[in-house]
């Protein structure tokens, strides 16, 4: 997966869009109806990416979970705690029992430490130039979409791990 928020921030994220891609290649992306304020580099770097084709809170979780089924599968994102915490407060997820009602498995997989555990220099290089290196084609321009975004991830994920 991967999101984009409206503001970075450590006690839990607002979702303004979310990208599924399943093992398979199906893909899922919704961008969500938010009211509330938007940081200024997210207008900058994110916003001029979405296509403002926008649905509720609730479309949102009904559309997410009909993608993801029933099986539980794990969810991966690259620094994920901030995803994760979106998608518990997308969810209304505010204990055990809420976060059980997720359709992805509670255990969330950062994509960030996997490749911390491959020797990649996390932290220093944007996801992009980490997949370039790893001859993934990106644009630059598209970068911050979370569609691009979770179809780069996809590749990456597959060529390190494959
Ligand atoms: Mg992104």
């Amino acid at each position: 997966m991967d999101g984009e928020f409206a503001k970075l921030k450590p006690d839990g994220i607002d979702l303004i869009s979310i990208a599924l891609i399943k093992p398979n290649g199906e893909e899922l992306y919704l961008e969500i109806d938010y009211k509330g304020k938007i940081d200024e580099w997210v207008k900058e770097n994110v916003v001029p990416k979405l296509n403002q084709k926008k649905v509720s809170r609730k479309e949102a979780v009904k559309l997410i979970k009909e993608f993801v089924g029933k099986e539980k599968p794990y969810v991966v994102a690259y620094v994920n705690q901030f995803d994760w915490m979106g998608i518990c407060k997308l969810f209304s997820a505010k204990d055990v029992k809420g976060i059980s009602e997720i359709p992805f498995r509670w255990v969330p997989i950062d994509f960030a430490s996997i490749l911390f555990s491959k020797g990649v220099n996390i932290g220093k290089m944007k996801m992009t130039d980490i997949a370039r290196k790893y001859n993934i084609p990106t644009s630059k321009d598209e970068e911050h979409n979370a569609l691009v975004d979770a179809r780069i991830l996809k590749k990456l994920y597959e060529r390190i791990m494959g």
